[in-house]
């Protein structure tokens, strides 16, 4: 006769493997590359969560519950208040808490717990114990029950999951933002997508129809409940634009820094931005009729960029605030002086964050877009300035960030054929996707 404790064995392995199985054929255009896993060290010596607290009973023995219910934290309730609304008695909820706070002293959810975050759990009776288990976070859950003498046991165990690789492709149809969400990319990669390439291509005037971003990451599934926990890290982004065909690595050096760089290890950050805005908050770049999105030219010598009123202006690069404040048409207004060549200049601005005399950083918030000043609409006006003089930011070759160093260039270098092989290995197998496809139509 077969052990309770291998049936369960046997029936979570069955089910691990039918749910490996479900998230592939879920996630058609995603062809799936399971990583080896790291898991961080201290998860090690916890065991794996199980679908249901009957199931933990079940493994580790104990009282038989009832139906188990699900319900949601509301605001401001802990642990606590929470016992004690779905019906559990003063005492009981006491000797479980205290029970929590003695086995995991460091534990701090029962202090507050997210409002809406779900607690499964079934009630007490004479005859049935109670179960109650909740997530930790992302990757932990907690099981609280009772033995068979009524005692409380409690268990912390590690969600499973699996990784897997994406191979996304936008291809720009309307705006960047519906293509991309179209394209089934992530809203959290699109925006570091964003944040990358916002150095080199000027979202709101480079972009045509039929441009292309390529962009390879990562996604970690909960095995048990199919839901994406993650989508991170991006390995690889290209962009291939008219006049641009760009394509950015992720590699972390010896001192620890992750960045992007280009196939020759340039960074991909430049000493100024080409989009001083979060691009994904960028009206149509074509074809929009309701803002001059204009261009440099003689009578305007900056570039206009539309967005909502209030989407925060980042300084487009390390510097000094020479100016801030109202400057006639241009309306509320900061200028930075980077360095001997080069100033930048942000007008029509609803807000200013930066006094005069502050250092800043590049990348930090500076002051919000609005339409202050001689202005037609929500808009920032940009301007780079060489020498003093408004140059055509859509022109002008920048200076790059910090390159990898030239003794790292050689793991570098091995660390692109990776990601290479990697996406001509997904691109291989979508296409054989596709052929099959047609091949089962005919
Ligand atoms: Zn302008």
């Amino acid at each position: 006769m077969l052990h309770p404790f291998s049936i369960f064995l046997l029936s979570f392995f069955f089910f691990v493997f039918n749910s490996v199985n479900f998230a592939s054929k879920k996630s058609y255009a995603s062809s799936i590359l399971i990583l080896p896993e790291k898991r961080p060290s201290i998860m090690n010596h916890y065991d794996y969560s199980l679908e249901s607290i009957n199931d933990m009973i079940l493994k580790e023995g104990g009282k038989a519950i009832g139906r188990i219910n699900k319900q949601k934290i509301k605001k401001n309730e802990n642990l606590h208040l929470f016992l004690k609304r779905i019906g559990f008695s003063d005492k009981q909820t006491n000797a479980i808490i205290s029970k929590i706070k003695s086995n995991y002293p460091s534990i701090n959810i029962l202090r507050k717990i997210p409002t809406n975050h779900e607690i499964h759990y079934a009630i007490p009776s004479d005859n049935l114990g109670f179960g109650i288990n909740f997530k930790i976070g992302k990757y932990k859950d907690l099981y609280v029950w009772q033995n068979n003498s009524k005692e409380i046991q409690t268990k912390i165990t590690k969600r499973p999951f699996k990784v897997i690789n994406n191979l996304n492709k936008i291809k720009i149809t309307d705006n960047f933002y519906n293509s991309a969400l179209r394209s089934g990319l992530p809203k959290e990669i699109f925006s570091e997508l964003v944040k990358i390439l916002g150095f080199s291509i000027d979202f709101q005037r480079e972009l045509r129809k039929g441009n292309v971003f390529e962009t390879f990451y990562s996604q970690k599934i909960d095995l048990i409940t199919n839901e994406i926990i993650e989508s991170n890290p991006i390995y690889y982004i290209s962009a291939n634009l008219k006049d641009h065909n760009l394509k950015f690595y992720r590699f972390t050096s010896r001192d620890g820094e992750t960045n992007f760089y280009d196939q020759d290890g340039k960074s991909s950050k430049k000493t100024l931005m080409k989009t001083p805005l979060n691009g994904a908050r960028l009206s149509s770049g074509f074809g929009n009729r309701k803002h001059p999105i204009l261009g440099f030219t003689k009578m305007h010598r900056g570039v206009d960029f539309a967005a909502p009123l209030g989407t925060p202006i980042f300084a487009a690069g390390d510097g000094i605030i020479e100016y801030s404040g109202w400057n006639g048409a241009y309306g509320k207004y900061i200028r930075i002086k980077h360095n001997g060549t080069f100033k930048t200049a942000y007008a029509h601005l609803s807000k200013v964050y930066k006094k005069r005399g502050t250092r800043i950083k590049q990348g930090d918030i500076i002051g919000t877009l609005g339409s202050t000043g001689r202005s037609t609409g929500p808009h920032l006006h940009y301007e780079i300035l060489m020498h003093g003089k408004q140059v055509n930011p859509l022109r002008i070759k920048l200076p790059s960030g910090k390159n990898i160093p030239r003794n790292e260039l050689e793991n570098f270098y091995k660390k692109q054929e990776i990601i290479n092989n990697k996406i001509f290995a997904m691109r291989k197998k979508t296409i054989n996707n596709e052929f099959a496809y047609l091949k089962n139509l005919n």
